[in-house]
């Protein structure tokens, strides 16, 4: 009986994916870089309109098959937003009870579609407090604390499997530089670069992994200190990335180089592309460009030619009532003239100086 309901819920996630595609791998047309070409994984058309579309149906997936989620079992997660979504949309299409535990600065866009999929929202006043309130849910409910945190690592098949690493190799093989000599990532739980360090050590590909972290999150120094006990009090200011605590997902191991990037370069960088493809993407596509941008100018300098990949990770219609709003910007995150003056600058020469 038990079985029956599991079995039927692993065949209606196995089902949606059947009728899915895989999301686009747009290239960039830069100007300014002749012989290095930057491509963005566009992950911002799965139907829950994130990359996190790809981690709700793996943490579901593992959660059924390891016995932890039966009929009627409360799913709650700790989330800055967007895996909550797509856990919605996942929870409603097994028919179950969904709660989102999250900070209360969250966007309102992000609110209104976990509501839209039947899924709840309970606040926490700041980021560091969604894991334990999450499990004290849990426990209350007699409910399954997803844990995206700990689990996005494990809960993917990285040997391949159609992941995002898989995929991404097969849809450059015909380009002129097929094997990137740069992936970009930033990490919000650290599972895609995790995904995509091990898939590229795996094949024995010879691509670098990067990792991009905003500011206000501890990735960057515990991948320098080898500390995972470090902590920051303020909450990252670029939605789905950076975390307050050296998150179990990320895996440091399988990441080549990191470099921290300022939230204002994150938002101009936003904004250039924009510019660039007519299209609006979230912040922390603007911090994976960023760091994209400054790998292709070392290489130009070292007259290097090859490509590039990084991620679009969600639309920026999501953000339109802050990131996308100037006086919100201006109040947030700070001036940002200084960036959008050196992207200019770069539209020209080619470096960011
Ligand atoms: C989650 C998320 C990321 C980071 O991905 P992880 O696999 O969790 O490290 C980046 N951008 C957005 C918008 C996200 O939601």
């Amino acid at each position: 009986m038990e079985r029956s309901w599991v079995n039927q819920a692993i065949a209606k996630i196995e089902a949606d994916y059947q009728r899915s595609a895989d999301t686009h791998l747009i290239k960039l047309d830069i100007a300014c870089l002749t012989g290095i070409d930057i491509y963005l994984k566009d992950e911002s058309t799965h139907p829950t309109g994130s990359l996190k579309h790809r981690l709700a149906r793996s943490l579901f997936l593992y959660a059924l098959c390891n016995g932890w989620v039966k009929q009627d079992t409360p799913i709650i997660e700790s989330s800055s937003g967007s895996t909550a979504v797509s856990e919605a949309y996942f929870a409603r299409l097994l028919g179950l009870p969904f709660i989102a535990v999250m900070p209360k600065s969250t966007a309102k866009k992000k609110i209104q579609q976990i509501e839209f999929y039947g899924g709840s929202c309970h606040f926490v006043e700041h980021s560091s407090e969604i894991y334990a309130e999450s499990q004290r849910l849990a426990d209350e409910l007699s409910g399954h604390y997803m844990d995206q945190f700990t689990y996005a690592e494990r809960a993917t098949d990285w040997r391949g499997n159609n992941n995002i690493a898989n995929s991404i190799f097969e849809q450059m093989q015909r380009e002129p530089h097929p094997v990137p000599t740069w992936i970009v990532m930033s990490p919000g739980t650290g599972g895609t670069s995790a995904t995509i360090g091990r898939y590229i050590r795996y094949q024995r590909e010879m691509t670098k992994l990067c990792v991009v972290d905003p500011e206000h999150s501890v990735f960057f120094d515990y991948f320098h200190s080898g500390d995972d006990q470090v902590t920051c009090t303020q909450g990252s200011r670029i939605e789905g990335i950076g975390r307050p605590r050296a998150e179990p997902s990320f895996i440091p191991g399988v990441v080549d180089n990191m470099v921290k990037v300022k939230d204002a370069a994150s938002i101009a960088t936003m904004n250039w592309l924009e510019a660039l493809i007519g299209r609006k993407a979230g912040p922390s596509t603007g911090t994976n460009l960023y760091g994209a941008l400054q790998l292709a100018c070392e290489m130009k300098k070292k007259n290097q030619t090859g490509s590039i990949v990084t991620l679009l990770c969600d639309s920026g219609e999501r953000y339109l009532d802050t990131y996308y709003n100037t006086d919100w910007v201006a109040q947030q995150i700070g001036d940002i003239s200084q960036y959008e003056a050196q992207l200019m600058q770069f539209n020209q020469s080619g470096q960011l100086t």
